[in-house]
């Protein structure tokens, strides 16, 4: 029969707005010495803004926004919400786009108007045998050095230009950061972003672990990796990228903001997405299984 201490545990998660699935979630936890998040959506509000668009020379700042938008328009990354929102602030026309693909953690693409638009990161570029001129290169990398995210537009094989984008650091995740640490808990950062923008974000936060460019086979390979080693792990992240490696770690932690994919992969669901709750857990799950002995 499960323990009274640990229904009240749960219980008390719940009002706390940590949904706990079952006992056997809250007893693996307390175990936990390794946590590993993601870091768009978990670390980051996920709720991005474009703050610059550069247009290469020949095209224009509102071409390039309006066949990104287009494109973008079918999908659901928060990325593509921004472009879109941004292309419509600029009360820019935005026409229908047909044939939408999606290479997940890398970028999408799409018919817009005859032409084949892609957007996304500069590894997708490259694999679709877009060039990245070096003058762009470097003006992306130094956007990437100040937090932002920058992705690529292209049509055809042709580079248009690419759009940075700002995502707010959670006002709750330096000091869950910091009691992770104070708990002892050891800490890594997996994005799919680029490596200059996970760089800045990670010593903004005083996360001494991350590893960028990850795609979400690498997310779920490196949790493994990490339980192989003997490591108890639990994983907070947001997104369908996410849900693989929520999956292979001894506890997942879906932020409650997140792709129903990611929330059915989990054992934990953070209410409001509030990273605070990773600590509520731990400690929670501490103090139930301390109860119980
Ligand atoms: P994270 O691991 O940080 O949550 P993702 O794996 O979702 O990020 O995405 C990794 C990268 O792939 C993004 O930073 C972006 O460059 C690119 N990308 C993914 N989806 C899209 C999209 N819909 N439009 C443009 N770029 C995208
Ligand atoms: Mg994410």
């Amino acid at each position: 029969a499960t323990p009274m201490s640990i229904m009240v545990g749960i219980g008390r998660g719940a009002r706390e707005g940590v949904l706990i699935k079952d006992a056997q979630v809250l007893e693996t936890m307390e175990k936990v010495d390794t946590i590993v998040v993601d870091k768009t959506g978990t670390l980051t509000e996920g709720r991005p803004r474009v703050v610059d668009v550069v247009a290469v020379e020949g095209s224009s700042e509102e071409d390039l926004l309006a066949q990104a938008a287009a494109a973008e328009s079918v999908s659901e990354h928060p990325l593509a919400r921004a472009i879109v929102d941004a292309a419509k602030e600029r009360e820019l026309s935005v026409t229908k786009a047909t044939d939408f693909q999606s290479t997940t953690g890398g970028g999408i693409e799409a018919q817009v108007d005859g032409r084949h638009i892609r957007v996304g990161k500069q590894d997708f570029m490259a694999n679709n045998g877009v060039q990245v001129p070096e003058e762009i290169a470097k003006k992306s990398r130094a956007m990437q050095s100040e937090g932002r995210t920058v992705v690529f537009v292209a049509a055809e094989e042709n580079l248009l230009g690419m759009i940075a984008i700002a995502d707010p650091i959670k006002q709750t995740t330096p000091a869950t950061i910091a009691r992770l640490h104070e708990l002892g808990l050891k800490l890594v950062m997996l994005t799919g972003d680029a490596q200059a923008t996970a760089q800045a974000v990670a010593s903004e936060l005083g996360i001494d672990d991350f590893t960028a460019g990850v795609s979400p086979e690498d997310k779920h390979n490196y949790v493994q990796d990490l339980r192989k080693q003997g490591r108890i792990v639990a994983m907070a992240g947001d997104g369908i990228n996410d849900a693989p490696a929520l999956a292979a770690a001894d506890v997942g932690i879906a932020m409650g903001t997140g792709s129903d994919v990611a929330i059915e992969s989990a054992g934990v669901t953070l209410v409001g997405g509030d990273l605070r709750g990773v600590v509520k857990a731990a400690a929670l799950s501490r103090a139930t299984m301390t109860n119980i002995r």
